[in-house]
């Protein structure tokens, strides 16, 4: 692992969200939907790291059921990876179980998921930032 990527917040209200984090002096990139997660997110940067709000998009959307269960707040940290399938296979040496076997693709490279039962109570995110030749991830 190379570092904190990101601390992601779930919101109910992504533009609200924004406009209190802007207040704050965070400058957001283009919202990005993330389809195969249905949430929609939006990255600001800070230093070597990233804050990213994080909503639903649909009734069934993981998050929707966090922000019925918990309300808003810290939803997961993620941590940079050089090779995020070595690392998957790492992990399953050592006996965790990610979510995804296969990395997915998030709003900013390839990721996967370790349950917080696994982790303590916290959602770890694991990320390989890029799509290789691919630039944009707009699905
Ligand atoms: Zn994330």
């Amino acid at each position: 692992m190379k570092k904190v990527d990101h601390i992601a917040i779930a919101v109910s209200d992504l533009e609200k969200a924004k406009k209190t984090f802007k207040k704050l002096g965070f400058s957001f990139e283009e919202t990005h939907e993330v389809s195969a997660m249905k949430v929609e997110t939006a990255f600001a940067k800070i230093g070597e790291s990233h804050i990213e709000l994080i909503t639903p998009t649909s009734k069934d959307s993981t998050v929707k059921k966090f922000l019925q269960k918990k309300g808003e707040g810290i939803h997961h940290i993620c941590f940079e990876v050089t090779n995020i399938e070595a690392s998957i296979q790492k992990m399953k040496e050592k006996g965790f179980q990610p979510i995804y076997d296969k990395p997915q693709k998030g709003a900013q490279g390839l990721v996967t998921f370790l349950h917080p039962k696994e982790t303590h109570g916290v959602l770890v995110e694991l990320i390989q930032r890029g799509f290789g030749e691919r630039e944009h991830n707009h699905e």
